[in-house]
């Protein structure tokens, strides 16, 4: 069978690309791998653990007791992350996993632990993975690119719904913490900076549909 290939879809909170990346992989009948589920899931075991999150020796003994895999979905179809034999998604959109994620996100040896399993999901081509540095440092060589950006009005809209729909109730000034936060935090951090990859192509998706978007990312795509 040929080598399917890889999408690196990376941009800031809010800018769309979980929905994007979903119904592309769909599409396409590729796999769809959210990276930053992953770095909630650590954050999560971490609260439930009460590690310090700033302390590397710490995050360090977590991680030796965390594994994913991805798993089928038979009914659906669809491939889930779980996380050490379990399905931790209900919890991952808690407030406070979503307050303290950049903090575990900016760990190196959480990147680096990380990383090697998103490599390894990819490994064997057919994944339409999004995240932050998935262009830039874990998927250099995805076949295509693209970074989502979006206006901060449009990006707090959509995470305000996609909260909402997950039963969490955020106050509009939380909510604005958090993601300028969140962002804050992603730019400036040493290790795998959320940063457009020079080859990646740039999307602004603020007054685009979720299928506008995925037409432009498939203009050159085998003929879309
Ligand atoms: O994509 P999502 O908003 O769920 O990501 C949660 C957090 O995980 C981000 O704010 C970022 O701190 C971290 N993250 C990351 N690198 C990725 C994906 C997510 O640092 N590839």
């Amino acid at each position: 069978m040929p080598r399917m290939p890889n999408f690196a879809i990376d941009g800031p909170a809010g800018s769309g690309k979980s929905t994007v990346a979903r119904e592309l992989a769909r599409r396409l009948g590729l796999i769809y791998i959210d990276t930053g589920a992953m770095y909630r899931a650590v954050t999560y075991f971490a609260l439930q653990a009460g590690v310090d999150l700033e302390n590397e020796v710490e995050l360090d003994a977590l991680l030796n007791e965390i594994r994913f895999s991805l798993v089928r979905n038979l009914k659906s179809g669809t491939v889930v992350l779980w996380c050490s034999g379990v399905d931790v998604s209900p919890h991952l959109r808690e407030k406070k996993v979503a307050c303290n994620v950049s903090k575990v996100a900016a760990a190196t040896s959480v990147r680096s632990y990380l990383v090697q399993y998103q490599q390894l999901f990819a490994r064997t081509g057919g994944v339409v993975m999004e995240g932050r540095d998935i262009g830039t440092v874990v998927l250099p060589d995805a076949e295509y690119k693209f970074f989502l950006t979006a206006s901060l009005g449009m990006r707090l809209e959509r995470r305000g719904k996609e909260l909402q729909a997950a039963g969490q109730s955020f106050t509009e000034e939380e909510l604005r913490w958090e993601l300028t936060y969140r962002d804050e935090m992603d730019r400036k951090r040493e290790v795998g900076p959320l940063k457009k990859a020079p080859d990646a192509v740039a999307i602004d998706c603020t007054y685009l549909t979720v299928p506008q978007v995925i037409d432009k990312m498939l203009e050159d795509y085998g003929g879309g």
